[in-house]
């Protein structure tokens, strides 16, 4: 029993090796990455329900690996999360779509905040370095940010949160419904904007208790005078569903999917034609 112990410790630890290695190849390959412009933001839009238009596009990030090929963020952001890469590559991020949004008309650009980035003292400064290089109108920039950067410290969040609205951009708190108490932050945090997560949007034709979740975050976003947006909208029922209860914004792959500056620029051009896709 003692040999077979020690043989199948050692082929754990051969795999522990492996998946180091595989890990040290990644993180080698990511710092090269920045460093050799693979990373790509791509765009998808938010549609206005009452104008009708596309109110604002969130920037992705994607990576194009020369092996590899595209590489969703979550195969990555995590690593840039833990080896602090992330903090360089949010704000290449940032800027690259404060950059490009200018390119559209009075569109507003939604750009996701990892909560390492959140930490990060320079935060607010970064911010407004960007905006100001940039030259950005900062009411055209919209933060997204989850309620786990508000649980360890929240009062050092609501410094910088308040930071970040005196700029003048808006703050959304982005996969609500998905984390503890999203009620609790509403109410003590001033964000503008609710992203309900497509988790519920997903439920909502085979749980009925998912539609009556989107409706009253729906009507809670109206009665604390916040924009409320679905994300993952990816039917036509949905997106009927969402518009009769009132919801300001949709996004979704019944929309389009995240897709590169210029097949975005593409699809203003349609939408503004009047052809959906
Ligand atoms: P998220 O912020 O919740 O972003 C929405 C995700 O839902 C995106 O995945 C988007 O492609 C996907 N999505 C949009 N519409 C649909 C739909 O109709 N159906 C389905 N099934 N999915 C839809 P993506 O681009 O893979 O990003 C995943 C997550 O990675 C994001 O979740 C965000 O947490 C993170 N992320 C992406 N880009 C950035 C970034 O630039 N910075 C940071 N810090 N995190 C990012
Ligand atoms: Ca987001
Ligand atoms: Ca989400
Ligand atoms: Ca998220």
């Amino acid at each position: 029993a003692k040999q077979s112990g020690r043989a199948t410790y050692r082929i754990f630890e051969a795999q522990m090796d492996a998946e180091l290695q595989e890990r040290k190849a990644l993180e080698y390959d990511l710092r090269q990455a920045v460093l050799k412009d693979e990373l790509e933001v791509h765009y998808q839009p938010l549609i206005d329900l009452v104008q009708h238009d596309v109110a604002a596009v969130e920037a992705l990030v994607r990576w194009r690996h020369p092996v590899r090929g595209l590489v969703s963020p979550a195969d990555f952001i995590p690593l840039a999360e833990e080896t602090g890469l992330i903090i360089s590559m949010g704000e290449w991020i940032l800027e690259t779509a404060c950059r490009q949004v200018m390119e559209w008309d009075g569109l507003r650009v939604a750009v996701n905040l990892s909560p390492v980035q959140f930490r990060n003292r320079e935060l607010v400064e970064t911010v407004r370095e960007v905006l100001v290089r940039t030259g950005l109108d900062p009411s055209r920039l919209e933060l997204e940010i989850t309620e786990s950067v508000l649980i360890n410290d929240s009062s050092a969040a609501l410094e910088i949160l308040n930071g970040l609205k005196g700029l003048g951009v808006k703050i959304a708190m982005d996969d609500f419904g998905t984390g503890y108490s999203s009620l609790g932050y509403l109410n003590s945090f001033p964000f503008d904007k609710i992203k309900i997560d497509k988790s519920f949007i997903g439920d909502m034709s085979s749980k009925d208790k998912s539609g009556a979740i989107v409706k009253s975050v729906i009507s809670l976003g109206q009665s604390l005078n916040m924009t409320t947006t679905a994300e993952g909208v990816e039917t036509p029922e949905q997106a009927a569903f969402l518009a009769q209860e009132g919801c300001d914004q949709l996004q979704g792959f019944y929309f389009s999917r995240p897709v590169t500056a210029p097949e975005l620029s593409a699809f203003i051009a349609r939408w503004s034609s009047g052809k959906k896709t």
